[in-house]
Parts: structure tokens; sequence; C-alpha cells
């Protein structure tokens, strides 16, 4: 028999920590066992949950015509990405999800006869241009799923402007109103980009957006809003694993890669956390994972060092981490503009200035890398400004 896996698991409470093996076991071994739907264990449980969170579809419970294991793909596990083949939606918010997988693309300028390197571009997603739409989404959805009638329909979010836009969108959507909390750093066409959106903006006097946190939940909770609060949402990490990781599952499955690596920026770690674990523990271990974090003293909008404290990184084994320099990340966003015709940001120049680094030292193996490009260019014309002035090299 055939069961929806969420009809077993909603009301299951777990740690998102205490799946994590169990996590790794399925997505290695690439099949589950059927289940006695009757006599379930603990440990049965645990699977049950974790498939979920993968976003499997079904279980099976046993019975003398099943086989005794069955594959993710039997169990739905590519179910959640079905792009629709032409492009018609019913509303933005379908526009987003069904419009995945975002393109991974080669880039003709950094590739070699040693290395293929591949960008995936998040600018694609339709609210932020960014990676934070999907995290803003999930939140969001999560949020409702479990509040479907909330008393205060205010979200508070401290963001460095692309989770911003994210939420501000879904707020629109479900009318909620969103009031967000930038740090002094960021751009100023943010403030503006936020409030044409329709969100409240309050510019706070700290320098990353994690340092706010506190002062947004005290603020949220006096005021009966919702702090969806990205930091240590898990709902942030799940998104990635189910549809990001997957997506890139497929792609490179479709391009026939040989993924030897992937590169990404660290802000609150979700995406490189969840895209570490997926391949790591699907491929193995011969795929290295490289985290990017501003050089000491430097500001990159959307990524910060990882010593001022982020979740999920910590609880996936990675290969390095890799300091790059604002005047860096400036250099090879303008490059990709100038070589390849896309105008990306600052978190995706950080990422090429890192893959070059790497490849400088001689530390990739011949292959195929992806990088991720988490944002659109369009948000950083002061730094862009700077960079060309040589007030920023
Ligand atoms: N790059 C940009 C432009 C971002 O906005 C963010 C997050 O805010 C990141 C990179 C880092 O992504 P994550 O929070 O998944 O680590």
């Amino acid at each position: 028999m055939r069961v929806e896996v969420t009809s077993i698991s909603r009301d299951l409470r777990y740690e998102l920590r205490d799946l994590i093996d169990t996590i790794k076991k399925i997505l290695r071994e690439n099949t589950v066992k059927c289940f006695e739907i009757d006599r379930l264990s603990e440990e049965d449980l645990k699977i049950i949950k974790s498939l979920e969170l993968l976003g499997c579809k079904y279980i099976y419970t046993c019975e003398k015509d099943f086989p005794e294991r069955l594959s993710l793909e039997e169990l739905g596990f590519y179910e959640d990405i079905s792009p629709h083949p032409y492009k018609v939606f019913r509303d933005v918010e379908e526009l987003l999800h069904r419009n995945w997988p975002t393109p991974l693309v080669r880039l003709r300028s950094l590739s070699d006869e040693r290395r293929i390197v591949w960008a995936k571009l998040e600018y694609y997603n339709p609210f932020s241009m960014s990676i934070k739409d999907r995290i803003g989404w999930y939140m969001f959805k999560k949020f409702i799923e479990k509040n479907p009638t909330p008393h205060n329909k205010t979200l508070y979010e401290a963001t460095s402007t692309n989770t911003g836009m994210a939420l501000a969108a879904m707020a629109n959507l479900y009318n909620f109103s969103a009031t967000l909390f930038l740090p002094q750093t960021i751009q100023r066409a943010s403030d503006t980009l936020l409030e044409v959106m329709g969100a409240r903006v309050e510019r706070r006097p700290e320098t990353i957006t994690i340092e706010m946190i506190d002062e947004v939940d005290q603020k949220a909770k006096s005021l009966g809003g919702v702090h969806l609060n990205q930091f240590f949402n898990d709902a942030n990490f799940e998104v990635h694993l189910r549809y990001t990781a997957k997506e890139l599952d497929l792609q490179i499955r479709s391009g026939m890669l040989r993924l030897r690596g992937i590169i990404a920026g660290i802000g609150t770690s979700g995406h490189f956390s969840a895209l570490t674990l997926y391949f790591k523990s699907r491929y193995g271990e011969h795929i290295k994972t490289y985290a990017v974090q501003p050089a000491v003293g430097e500001t990159i909008p959307g990524i910060r060092r990882i010593e001022t404290g982020m979740k999920w990184i910590h609880m996936i084994s990675y290969d390095s981490v890799i300091d790059v320099r604002l005047g860096e990340a400036l250099r090879e966003a303008v490059n990709i503009a100038r070589r390849e015709g896309i105008l990306v940001g600052l978190s995706s120049g950080a990422v090429v200035a890192a893959y070059k680094r790497l490849r400088e030292e001689n530390r990739l193996e011949e292959g195929d890398y992806v990088l991720i490009f988490p944002d659109h260019g369009f948000k950083y014309v002061e730094q862009f400004n700077k960079y060309l002035s040589r007030e920023i090299v």
C-alpha cells in the first residue's frame, strides 16, 4: 500500500540535528525499506520524518508483492521539481517554485581544458532576484501551515536586503505587512527597493544582520508579530535540501557533469550547508565544498564571517573556508559582466574570487565545479560606482 508521508510525519517532532545522520544514510543508500505501518519503531519514525524533510511524497507499507526496498525516485523524491513546460503560471508564487530549476550555465571565461566551471544563477528568482526567495517563500509557507489564521499579520526580520524583499513579496501576496531591519553597512538603494515593495524599513547602527536578532525578536514578541528568523529557522536549510540541492543534482545528471566541487558564500550558511550535506552524502567525500566569507574587517553584502555565528554549517563537514576582500569581489563581478555578459552581485564575485584562488593554489582536481551565484548586480550600483572610481580597490 502507498501512504502519503505527510499523513504520518506531520505531528512528529525532531530536531534537525537528530535527523542529520538519518538523512545522510538515506541519501547515501538511495533506497528505503517498506514499513509495517502498525508496528513503526522509533527508528522508522525518524526515517519517515527525514523522508518528509527531503520532499519524498510516499512511503510503502509491507505487502507480499512489494520489494523490500524502494528507490527514492519511487517514493516521489524528485516530484517537487516540476517546471511548467510552457511557463504559464497561475500566480507569482507558482512563478517562483514551478520555474525551478534556476539555470546552470557554463562559464567560458573560467573554464579550461582541465576544469569546467558552471554557475547556478539564483537571480532567476522573481521577488528579490536572489536565492533568498526560496527561504522567504518556504519559511512563510511553513508558518502559515502551522498558523492558518494568525492574530497579528506583521513580519519582522533582520535582513541585508534579499530576504527582506522575498518576505515583503510574501507579505503582499498574503495580506501581511513587513517591518525590516537593515544594518548601517548595507547600500542605501535597499531602503527604496524595500519601500517600493510596501515594507517598513528601520536602519540600525549594527554592522551585520545577526547582531540585531535579539532586538528583532523582542520587538516581534512585544508587538505580537511574527519573526521567522532566517538565522535559526530550519526551513531555511530544508528548502535548499529539498529544492536547491535536488535541482542541481538533476541538472548535473542531465548535463553528465563530473562534479568535483561546489563553491558558495555563507550568510546564514543555509544553502552552503544543505548543498554540502546533500552532495557529500549522495556522491561521496570526493566532492569538495568550499565556503566563502569576507576577509577580516571587510563587508560584502549577504555574506559574513563564520565566527559571527551560524547554525547549520556546524552540523555538517565541509572542506574549507576562503577569505575574500570586497575589492576582489567587485573586480570579479565586473569581470563576469565584461566577459560573460551577465550582471551579478558581490557575493557571486566573491565566489569567483575564491574559485580563482583555489585554482592558483593548485587545489582543484580535474572535473566540473559549480559556483552558486546568489543574486543580481542591480542592487549594488553604489559599490560598483566606488569601484569604478577607484575608491575601493
Ligand atoms: N549572497 C547574498 C547576496 C545573500 O543575500 C546571501 C544571504 O543573505 C548569501 C549570499 C548567503 O546565503 P545563505 O544565507 O544561504 O548563507
